[in-house]
């Protein structure tokens, strides 16, 4: 069984789907790998690095494409690359089923086997497969860092010869796996940090961390699922989450906004007003660009001025630290891998919890059904 991973090509992405000590794992269960040429340059690993670890390294792409039984990646393959994929083979990546469904139409009319990274349950058992909280993880450690870059101050306290300089002070939206990262983060750089969540178990988490939990009475509606996710709030929930935000947010150095609903545009959490609040010099980072943003006014990967205040909401910060973020995704996707191999060769096993709710298209049909309706509507 061949496994192939490509050099990514959408703009900035310099994170590769194997690093060379998943390559030697796989190996060791028997398969073998081929890489493209320079695929694992920007997460720092050459082609003989590569070798070293037994992988056959290609300069083809499309040979590669052709020969590959299974192909995984980070971000989507290009619909020429599924159209160049021989019928059967299999798709592991990133994929954005919910989000541009029709765009996995070519894989489907291939016949490709797709598995989406996006849609591994986050049931114990996939827990070393949960590439979302991977990449979430380096995206909250990396957005207080870009706080902590922007701002004109310093976040610690420090108690100086010339006088006391106060601590930075950061508000996080959202107490998710990124939210609880760019807290940790941002309390070791010493900021004073409070966090608002919708759900109620995130309070402890917050408060283990060092920050302040801030709360807000919801009348005592359903917040989450049974799976212990935030559900859609009604307007007026959200009303009261926004009204407390835009008060805290006046005396904020740095706000990062994390909150997202599985499969639903992102909920807004500030509106123009409260970023007109803001200090001059403060700045908003929104990590839920990509599902519409938690901030009016933001713009995925660009950089806003509003009154002083910078909104910034860049869409793929695990790109920025692609050793480590490629290191975490590497190990997710040879974990699914691994359900996948049996005794060197492909073993699909749809009624497995975890292969068969992750499978997106199989023998030219729609697998999921949220994808299909997501698929309808588009
Ligand atoms: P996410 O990216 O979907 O959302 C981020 C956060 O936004 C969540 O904490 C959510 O509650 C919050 N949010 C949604 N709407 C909001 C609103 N209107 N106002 C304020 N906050 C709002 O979530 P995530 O980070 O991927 O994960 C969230 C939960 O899933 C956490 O409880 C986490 O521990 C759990 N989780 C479980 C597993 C597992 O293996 N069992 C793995 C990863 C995460």
């Amino acid at each position: 069984m061949n496994i192939a991973v490509l050099k990514e090509t959408s703009p900035g992405e310099a994170r590769v789907a194997l690093m060379p000590d998943s390559v030697k794992k796989l190996i060791a269960a028997k398969a073998s790998v081929s890489i493209e040429s320079s695929a694992g340059l920007g997460a720092a690993r050459t082609d003989d690095d590569y070798r070293e670890a037994g992988a056959t390294v290609v300069d083809d792409r499309n040979a590669l494409l052709a020969s590959a039984d299974v192909l995984v990646g980070v971000t989507r393959p290009s619909a020429d690359d599924f159209r160049r994929m021989k019928k059967g083979a299999v798709v592991l990546s990133f994929l954005r089923p919910l989000d541009e469904p029709d765009k996995l139409v070519p894989a489907l009319e291939n016949g490709l086997t797709t598995f989406s990274m996006e849609l591994v349950p986050r049931i114990t058992r996939a827990q070393a497969m949960d590439a979302l909280s991977s990449m979430a993880t380096v995206a909250g450690y990396k957005a207080a860092l870009l706080g902590a870059d922007h701002i004109p101050r310093m976040f610690p306290l420090l108690m100086t010869a010339a006088g006391t300089v106060p601590p930075a002070r950061v508000l996080v939206l959202g107490a998710g796996v990124a939210g609880l990262q760019a807290i940790a983060t941002a309390r070791r750089l010493g900021a004073v940090v409070e966090a608002y969540d919708v759900r109620a178990a995130a309070g402890e988490q917050v408060r283990s961390l060092g920050a302040t939990f801030l709360e807000v009475d919801l009348g005592g509606i359903q917040t989450e699922d049974k799976g212990g996710y935030a559900v859609e709030l009604s307007e007026e929930a959200l009303k009261r989450g926004r009204d407390m935000v835009a008060e805290h947010a006046k005396t904020a150095d740095v706000i990062i906004t994390t909150a997202q609903v599985p499969g639903k545009r992102a909920p807004l959490l500030m509106e123009e007003s409260a970023v007109k609040g803001m200090k001059r010099g403060a700045i908003v980072i929104d990590l839920a660009g990509s599902t519409g943003g938690n901030v009016v006014g933001s713009k995925p990967d660009e950089i806003v001025e509003r009154n002083g205040v910078t909104i910034m909401a860049p869409t793929n910060l695990p790109a920025t630290i692609p050793v480590h973020a490629s290191q975490l995704y590497s190990r997710n996707v040879t974990a699914f891998l691994n359900l996948l191999i049996k005794d060197g060769e492909l073993n699909l096993d749809m009624n497995d919890d975890v292969i068969g709710p992750s499978c997106v298209t199989h023998e030219g049909k729609w697998m999921n059904q949220r994808v299909a309706t997501a698929m309808r509507v588009a």
